[in-house]
């Protein structure tokens, strides 16, 4: 099983007040994300070559986007970029489509657009890593791994804490009871009891809070347990 791994973006905007708000977004929806906040940074952190997509303001101090978007491309690197055009500027548009830029936005747009977009280039790359992955508040799960993601870290499960959590996932909204996590689990005619479901829970409760998650699983006492945030 090749190991998943998180894409990560690089994010430049001078606007700082937006590269936060849209980062914080971004790493709820499971990117990693890197922020630089002038057109010479950009290049610099760009031509590390270690981002799947790039998303770049035009107008940034010091080197414009259609200029740090050009080098680049000069300099060979195909890492794909969605441009940020300011509202109208089509001349923009043009520009950065003829310099390679391979989607564009106008600002301002909503966080779930540049998401679709995000998701569109990523397919568009092959890369299908988020569609294995199960998610819940701040976190997310891939089942075949079993590796349990918050943000830039993770923490590989036990299969057992892995099925828990799916599980709870896949249930989200209603309190799955002991018996029921018995029988998928450990199948019915098994003879784990409460108890066995009890220590699996803490496990993962640990791991959830040595993660910083701010997702919770509560228990009802005598009904059985429920995902929050
Ligand atoms: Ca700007």
């Amino acid at each position: 099983m090749i190991g998943v791994r998180l894409m990560k973006i690089l994010y430049v905007e001078d606007e700082k007040y937006m590269a936060r708000a849209i980062e914080k977004v971004l790493r709820k929806n499971n990117y990693t994300v890197d922020l630089a906040f002038d057109g010479e940074d950009g290049l610099d952190y760009a031509l590390t070559d270690l981002y799947d997509i790039i998303i770049l303001d035009i107008m940034l101090p010091k080197k414009d986007g259609i200029s740090v978007l050009q080098e680049m491309r000069r300099q060979g690197l195909e890492t794909p970029v969605i441009l940020l055009t300011a509202k109208g500027e089509t001349e923009d548009k043009v520009i950065g489509l003829d310099s390679g830029a391979d989607d564009y936005l106008a600002k301002p747009f909503q966080a779930e657009e540049l998401l679709a977009r995000l998701r569109a280039l990523a397919r568009r790359k092959g890369q299908l890593v988020h569609d294995n992955l199960l998610s819940y508040g701040d976190i997310a799960l891939n089942p075949h791994t079993l590796d349990l993601f918050q943000g830039d870290r993770s923490f590989h499960l036990t299969l057992k804490e892995s099925q828990l959590l799916e599980l709870l996932i896949k249930n989200r909204g209603i309190t799955v009871s002991s018996s029921t996590i018995i029988e998928k689990i450990w199948g019915y005619d098994s003879e784990a009891e409460d108890s066995h479901v009890r220590v699996h829970v803490s496990f993962l409760r640990k791991k959830l809070a040595l993660l910083d998650s701010e997702v919770k699983i509560q228990s009802i006492r005598g009904v059985g347990y429920i995902l929050n945030v």
